[in-house]
């Protein structure tokens, strides 16, 4: 009955990597998205690439395989993905000790510079020296994402891939057994379904019934046109107030209210960034938000002032930049360990999603499934897959 060897639903980064990668394996791979224009956490994504990040064996392997692949890809995929080094800087507050700060940072592959404000402005000159009193400077990389995510796409056609602007709105399940697709207009049948659906995963497969340990936040950003003024680096805070909140949103007794439909049960919160793209345009954020329910309306005006009057004690030149005001959903999995491999007491069923650093991750990790899913021997995969 199978017409596919691999359904991929969703074609964000995750989902385009990952297609193009079992079709490399000579896998008959349809990929399934529901937007003809991108609308997604990819498309909005900064594009760094936090290599330095890995905080163990496995992790620091993956990063390095990560960045590896990243300098190469251009090539590989046959378009400029506008790869390069850049340096990462994270914004220390005025009232924080920098050499303090940089303790949490200790567990990394590689250690930051602590830069003071001299030094942190000799660096950026668009940084504010009253705002700050340091910086920690990574070394780190940019692509340009929606870019990169479109180079996955067009190699996955070349390969044989088909993709398919269909929405999935259902899973095609018999008992345990995942069969295929139901989209908006077609059933798809495939021995293999993996899940890339982003912030969406969670309630696609809970309309086939399976529940799974993945979250979202609501993330609302400034994009730019291109302007004059020139940022040097990527610039966020070195204390990140979302990865509190995605702890907050994942302990044990909150999980239950991700089964109700519309749940605001943590504040918002803003980490002051910006990068610019080499066309000269910016994006400008971020504020995270935890609602349950994935459509939730959110005042524009309130959250747009925000991320300026954020930006402005951070990058003042940048606060009146023209721009427009976008929402996404990033998904996000419990202690930062992503969902991948397979689902649990199904067969046929499989999630790639939830990560941490995606742009990093996901090219290598789905280089190391699509070797799993040819049954090549590969020790990465199942070490993740006892996460699920
Ligand atoms: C402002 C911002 C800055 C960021 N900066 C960085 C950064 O510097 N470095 C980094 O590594 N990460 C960064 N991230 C996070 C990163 O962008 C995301 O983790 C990553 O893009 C997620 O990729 P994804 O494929 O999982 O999800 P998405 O890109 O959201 O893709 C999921 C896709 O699935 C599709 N889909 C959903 N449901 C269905 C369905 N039922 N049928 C068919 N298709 C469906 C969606 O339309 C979407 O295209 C940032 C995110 C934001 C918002």
């Amino acid at each position: 009955m199978a017409n596919y060897d691999w359904i991929v639903i969703g074609a964000g980064i995750t989902g385009s990597a990952l297609g193009y990668e079992l079709a490399k394996k000579g896998f008959r791979t349809l990929l399934l998205e529901k937007d003809a224009r991108p609308d997604n956490a990819t498309y909005y994504s900064y594009g760094g690439l936090a290599y330095w990040s890995g905080t163990t064996e496995l992790t620091r392997q993956i990063c390095q395989e990560g960045i590896e692949i990243h300098r190469n890809l251009s090539e590989e995929l046959g378009a400029d993905t506008e790869f390069r080094d850049i340096d990462l800087v994270l914004t220390i507050d005025a009232q924080d000790e920098p050499t303090t700060v940089a303790t949490n940072y200790s567990q990394f592959a590689i250690a930051p510079q602590v830069l003071d404000v001299a030094g942190a402005c000799e660096l950026e000159p668009l940084l504010n020296p009253n705002a700050i009193s340091g910086v920690l400077r990574f070394p780190h990389g940019h692509i340009h994402p929606h870019k990169t995510n479109l180079a996955y796409q067009q190699a996955f056609c070349r390969l044989g891939g088909e993709l398919k602007i269909e929405p999935v709105v259902n899973l095609l399940r018999q008992g345990d057994r995942i069969e295929g697709v139901v989209t908006d207009r077609n059933q798809y049948y495939a021995a293999n379904t993996v899940v890339c659906a982003g912030g969406l995963s969670r309630m696609l497969l809970k309309e086939a019934g399976i529940s799974i340990r993945l979250y979202f936040t609501h993330a609302q950003l400034i994009k730019t046109p291109p302007v004059d003024i020139r940022l040097r680096t990527l610039v966020m805070p070195a204390t990140q107030k979302r990865m509190l909140l995605e702890a907050q949103a994942t302990a044990p007794e909150i999980e239950s209210l991700w089964e109700q439909p519309s749940q605001d049960f943590i504040a918002g919160v803003l980490d002051p960034g910006a990068v610019q793209f080499l066309d000269g345009s910016f994006y400008i954020g971020q504020i995270s938000e935890i609602y349950t329910n994935p459509q939730v309306k959110i005042d524009s005006a309130i959250s747009e002032a925000q991320i300026r009057t954020g930006m402005t004690i951070i990058l003042p030149s940048l606060q009146n930049l023209p721009g427009t005001w976008h929402r996404c959903l990033v998904a996000f999995a419990k202690n930062s360990l992503p969902l991948v491999g397979e689902i649990n007491h199904l067969t046929g069923a499989y999630l790639f999603s939830g990560f941490t650093s995606t742009l990093v991750f996901a090219p290598p990790l789905a280089r190391h499934f699509a070797s799993w899913a040819a049954q090549e021997k590969d020790n990465i995969i199942p070490q993740l897959s006892a996460n699920n």
